[in-house]
């Protein structure tokens, strides 16, 4: 039995939540906890009545780490569950340190005035959390998150060496407007509109945005273009995964939303710089994702399906090796078992397993770590029995 604290109300914490409630005999009380209580408080409401596990909501702005450590000290769960936004990672680390709490996320720090996002902010608190007895597992999501676990499950079972890896992450799901994006606009857009980079012979290359496409054929889905994207596993699985030579990671996006990407990007509007309007401060992102459709929207509209994995080449006793690993994931069904699209479902789940690990001591390694660093088996158990069933293939097609 365990008590998770989870932080934010958005499209995955949505998922989460519901998977929490789902798996009652782990989490039988959990507090909902974000900066506007009335989505707390709904999605309590759709749950009551309906699950074992005692729910209780809270209003907290998760910027402030003195807000955050009253809450923590007046609910005292076992696990924060950080599914707010990455610029919330620090401050909510800094109040499970003072508290002495586990901490899971599924996207790692970025400040809000840069577009950069890498680990080095949070694995500086390395020896803190180490010290203080306390373990922080770092992207337990999808992608970063599963596919980490991918990788650590095909060193510890299929390979002695593990040389390439491709992360294909394919949304060929239809939600039926120009343009909308399956989580928050304005992190997926900071995080597609940088300049894409891979990990090759021990260092990085960095490429133009969108300037590396791929044509792949995806189990299950069919052919999709891909291009190459910076992702943020890269950088720990490029440190974890010994003796690899390469590390790409390629996402699908259809022409539409190509196009108008581009244009946005043309007029500025994709700029995180404030501008002056009407005499207020306004960062042309952020109003964009104020007039583009909630991502928490496209549940009820969104048709077809992901299939995300990881292709591996290497070596096993002697003899070369390829190994792919996948989900796919269907978003008609996601939104009837829990009224959330597939990319929050993809990401939900893995959150809530990530909690559980630490939860209930199944993964205990007092630091700050990568999930990659602990054991893969209780996990991909764990996917298939909460909804993100794998599959694999010892023959794929390859990506040049
Ligand atoms: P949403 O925008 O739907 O939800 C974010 C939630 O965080 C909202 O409820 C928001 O509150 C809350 N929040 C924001 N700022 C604060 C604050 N200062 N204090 C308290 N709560 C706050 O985002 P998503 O659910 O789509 O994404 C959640 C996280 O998951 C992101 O970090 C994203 O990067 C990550 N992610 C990871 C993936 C993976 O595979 N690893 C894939 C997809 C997403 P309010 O409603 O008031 O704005």
């Amino acid at each position: 039995m365990a008590k998770a604290l989870i932080i934010g109300a958005g499209g995955v914490a949505s998922v989460a939540i519901h998977k929490c409630c789902q798996n009652s005999e782990v989490f039988d009380d959990i507090c909902i906890a974000s900066r506007t209580l009335s989505k707390c408080d709904a999605i309590k409401a759709q749950l009551e009545g309906k699950t074992k596990t005692k729910i209780s909501t809270a209003q907290v702005d998760a910027n402030h780490v003195d807000e955050l450590v009253k809450l923590i000290e007046s609910y005292r769960p076992d696990v924060v569950l950080n599914l707010a936004l990455p610029y919330q990672d620090l401050t909510i680390m800094e109040a499970c340190l003072a508290t002495k709490t586990n901490y899971v996320d599924t996207a790692n720090y970025e400040p809000e005035d840069t577009a950069k996002f890498e680990y080095s902010w949070q694995w500086a608190y390395r020896k803190k959390f180490e010290e203080a007895g306390i373990t922080a597992l770092l992207g337990s999501g999808f992608d970063p998150g599963v596919t980490g676990v991918f990788s650590a499950y095909a060193m510890k079972h299929h390979f002695d060496e593990i040389h390439y890896i491709d992360i294909l992450d394919c949304n060929a799901g239809d939600h039926g407007y120009p343009f909308a994006t399956n989580f928050n606009p304005e992190i997926n857009i900071r995080e597609v509109s940088a300049k894409g980079s891979y990990w090759e012979d021990g260092h990085w290359v960095e490429t133009e945005p969108m300037e590396i496409k791929r044509v792949y054929n995806f189990p299950e889905v069919g052919p999709k273009d891909m291009y190459l994207l910076h992702h943020e596993e890269l950088e720990s699985l490029a440190l974890n995964i010994k003796g690899i030579k390469r590390i790409r990671f390629f996402m699908t996006f259809g022409q539409s939303y190509l196009t108008h990407l581009k244009c946005l990007e043309n007029v500025g509007m994709t700029s995180i710089k404030p501008i002056l309007f009407e005499g207020k401060e306004i960062v042309p992102l952020q109003f964009l994702k104020a007039v583009l459709p909630d991502p928490a929207s496209l549940g009820p509209r969104t048709k077809g399906k992901t299939n995300i994995g990881c292709i591996f080449q290497g070596v096993k006793d002697g003899k070369p090796k390829n190994y792919y690993l996948y989900n796919v994931c269907v978003h008609e069904e996601c939104y009837a078992e829990v009224g959330s699209q597939a990319i929050s479902y993809t990401t939900g789940v893995p959150a809530m397993i990530g909690a559980m690990m630490l939860a209930t001591g199944v993964w205990n390694k007092p630091g700050v770590h990568n999930i990659e660093e602990f054991d893969p088996d209780p996990f991909m158990d764990a996917l298939n029995k909460f909804g993100l069933p794998w599959k694999e293939s010892f023959d794929p097609e390859l990506v040049d």
